[in-house]
């Protein structure tokens, strides 16, 4: 998920978390967890490592589809030269809103999208409702382009790691990488060992295992997680997971006890001007995101409630309006088939104001924007070869 961030709460600093008793466990550092899976709490118990597919659709190879400079996230990440963004293929969340789908579903997308779309980088938002559904109720046969998903070995993850860092990224953003950790494990130890100094962003829907979180003590530096919802059964309806904050909230203590203080490039533990061009970037610590869904607001606030709650300013908190109607909402959510209202919105960041939070970022409106759904072309994945002949 990505974010333009445009506004900073007044700081205030607080003193770094206490001591944990958490450890580093060898739970899933190794290739075994993909032989039997069960890396996260889908438990889908199928061996990837020859070709079974579980809940997240993906094997036992990495596969994605665009790595490339991305500059829409909150400022702290994408900076001035941009977040270096590695979007993966497949999802373990499978949220029934979610506007990547055309790589967290692969396979089963095409069937959704409207057939002009032509281009993955057209949204539905560029139609009418009724070319929508139309679409729908035709039964969703036509077909928009596929991503280019490509197979990647975890030595040349390490090289698009790294090549990044070459054109200059602040970071590597690891866009829903939960379901190739144990892969991404060694990628992101031999591209540390070939020089990858920039900072490491694992952006993720926290439906996660602690000890999954805990295997990659050390490689990460940022943690950029989703906090969805509180409510089991809002999560049940739009996820299939009525546990989401039961693994979601846990899985957030262990990044925080990993990453207790923001740290950011200037060395300070707070930023002031949230709108400078020359703000310094996160290069260590906890952001985490909650998207707004329309309807949903007292489940909103209760995300808010229990992160100020429980972690005060010792995190950030970007609260965001994205949220984009997506043709297969309209057959299987009516609430979610339009837009966040900017009264929604206003009253949202309003209660977080009142609650105290002051590390946050907020959106602007207008930022529902099928320019925020990358293009899924391979760019930065596949190796390009020129057969020379005479
Ligand atoms: S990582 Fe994928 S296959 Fe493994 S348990 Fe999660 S959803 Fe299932």
């Amino acid at each position: 998920m990505t974010a333009p961030a445009v506004f900073q709460f007044e700081n205030t600093d607080h003193p770094p978390s206490a001591a944990s008793s958490f450890t580093n466990t060898s739970f899933i550092n190794s290739e075994d967890a993909l032989s039997d899976c069960r890396l996260c709490p889908r438990n889908c118990h199928v061996n990837r490592l020859r070709g079974e597919r579980g809940f997240c659709g993906e094997a036992g190879v990495i596969r994605a589809a665009r790595a490339a400079l991305y500059y829409t996230e909150e400022p702290v990440i994408s900076g001035t030269r941009g977040s270096g963004t590695v979007f993966f293929s497949g999802c373990n969340l499978g949220c029934i809103y979610c506007q990547n789908r055309l790589i967290s579903r692969p396979g089963r997308s095409q069937a959704i999208c409207p057939s002009s779309a032509g281009t993955v980088d057209k949204s539905p938002l560029e139609y009418s409702s009724s070319e929508v559904s139309a679409e729908v109720s035709a039964g969703g046969t036509r077909q928009a382009a596929l991503p280019l998903l490509t197979e990647i070995t975890p030595e040349r993850m390490a090289q698009i790691f790294l090549n990044l860092q070459e054109q200059g990224a602040h970071n590597i953003n690891l866009v829903t990488p939960e379901h190739f950790v144990p892969l991404l494990i060694p990628a992101l130890t031999r591209a540390k060992a070939d020089g990858l100094i920039i900072p490491v962003v694992y952006n993720t829907g926290s439906y996660e295992r602690v000890e999954a979180v805990k295997a990659l003590e050390g490689l990460i530096d940022v943690w950029l997680p989703d906090l969805k919802y509180v409510s089991s059964a809002l999560s049940a309806r739009h996820t299939g997971a009525g546990d989401y904050f039961q693994y979601a909230s846990a899985a957030i203590a262990e990044m925080v006890r990993q990453c207790p203080e923001p740290l950011f490039s200037d060395g300070s533990h707070s930023i002031d001007c949230p709108d400078d061009a020359d703000d310094p970037v996160m290069v260590r610590g906890v952001l985490v995101r909650h998207l707004a869904l329309p309807g949903c607001a007292e489940d909103s606030r209760a995300v808010l409630r229990y992160l100020h709650e429980t972690y005060g300013d010792r995190i950030f908190i970007s609260i965001m309006n994205q949220y984009t109607p997506m043709p297969q909402v309209l057959k299987l959510d009516a609430g979610l088939c339009r837009r966040l209202s900017d009264e929604e919105y206003d009253t949202l960041v309003d209660y977080a104001i009142d609650l105290g939070i002051t590390n946050g970022f907020i959106q602007e409106s207008g930022t529902v924007s099928p320019s925020y759904i990358p293009v899924f072309d391979g760019t930065g994945i596949v190796q390009v070869t020129c057969n020379i002949s005479r």
